[in-house]
């Protein structure tokens, strides 16, 4: 919790490779997905969901996930993670060795059955046959039971705190190792996120691992904070915002990485993440693909010049000459 005059570090975990890449249009290119995946490992990332393993007939983007995965658990301190729909998912992420996978159930009934042609307390049943499949192989891969369609859905409407925390609960029982909140649909507001996430921080308690925000309306980076606030340690975010949900009309991607890196940064809690670099690679991203929508602001004119990176103490600025020559620009590859 924030009681310590320092603040805490904060983990942006990218999902831009698995959440970004699967609503659009573009097919990125394997290389090219474990370029993104090197450069962001060196501009200091050290979470990324790097694809899921579902049918590629259903969604041919994640086709080449086992791949990326292979190379991305070659870089050091990394923690690759995917998300897996089902217990074949799963068995292919153990097989992969993956540090982490990502099972999401939709607290939304008709959301879930649109999107997992599931029922939600099905999905908790397909839990706890992921949690004998990695306990009886042995494996180290993390199981994370991730709670959708948290504040609303398009589909249905109103989703009811109770039911949320009821699945939440009910993923914990089935065997998750830690569970985390998404507004996967861009419903949520700051005050509604300070109501739910203090609930399921009290219910998860040290299972409570963290926060997926869409910017659909815009309050991505603020419904961030106010769950920073309650000491919320962990966030997910999407290169240039890309991305939206296929039964979310209208939406937009994640909250994108780089705004809120520097939100995070400025707010002086060290992410580990060189935003420069960062800034680089999005526009590297811009490049491979044209005529796909970005999102974002910092890009547009650059970090302030009395931007100081929260690693670097308080009391380093960054000097006007490094934040003019990092400043992006179209040019920049
Ligand atoms: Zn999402």
């Amino acid at each position: 919790m924030t009681t310590s005059t320092t603040p805490a570090p904060i983990i942006v975990r990218e999902v831009g490779l698995r959440d970004g890449l699967q609503s659009i249009a573009t097919v990125l290119a394997t290389e090219r997905k474990l370029d993104w995946i090197e450069a962001a490992h060196a501009a200091g990332q050290r979470e990324i969901e790097v694809g899921s393993f579902v049918p590629a007939r259903h969604l041919p983007q994640m086709a080449d996930t086992a791949r990326v995965l292979a190379h991305a658990r070659t870089l050091p301190g990394l923690k690759a993670s995917v998300l897996i729909p089902n217990l074949r998912g799963a068995q292919a992420a153990i097989e992969g060795q993956a540090h982490l996978m990502l099972l999401p159930l939709s607290a939304s009934h008709a959301h879930s059955l649109a999107n997992l042609r599931r029922t939600p307390d099905e999905v908790v049943t397909e839990m706890a046959r992921i949690r004998a499949e990695r306990d009886a192989s042995g494996s180290a891969t993390l199981i994370e039971g991730g709670v959708g369609t948290a504040f609303g859905c398009t589909l249905q409407g109103e989703v009811r705190p109770g039911e949320v925390l009821r699945l939440m609960q009910a993923l914990l029982d089935a065997g998750a190792d830690q569970v985390s909140l998404a507004d996967t649909v861009g419903y949520a507001d700051p005050q509604a996120v300070m109501r739910l996430f203090e609930q399921a921080l009290r219910l998860a308690g040290d299972r409570f691992c963290g926060g997926h925000f869409h910017d659909t309306r815009g309050l991505a980076l603020a419904n961030v904070h106010a769950a920073v606030g309650l000491g919320v340690r962990r966030f997910d975010a999407s290169l240039a915002g890309i991305g939206g949900c296929p039964h979310a009309p209208g939406a937009s991607g994640n909250a994108a990485t780089e705004d809120l890196v520097f939100m995070l940064e400025a707010g002086v809690h060290d992410t580990g993440i060189d935003l420069p670099a960062l800034l680089a690679l999005r526009q590297q991203l811009v490049d491979w693909l044209p005529g796909e929508t970005t999102h974002g602001s910092l890009w547009r004119a650059g970090l302030p010049r009395t931007f100081a990176r929260a690693s670097q103490g308080l009391a380093t600025a960054v000097s006007q000459g490094r934040a003019q020559a990092h400043q992006p620009g179209r040019s920049t590859t």
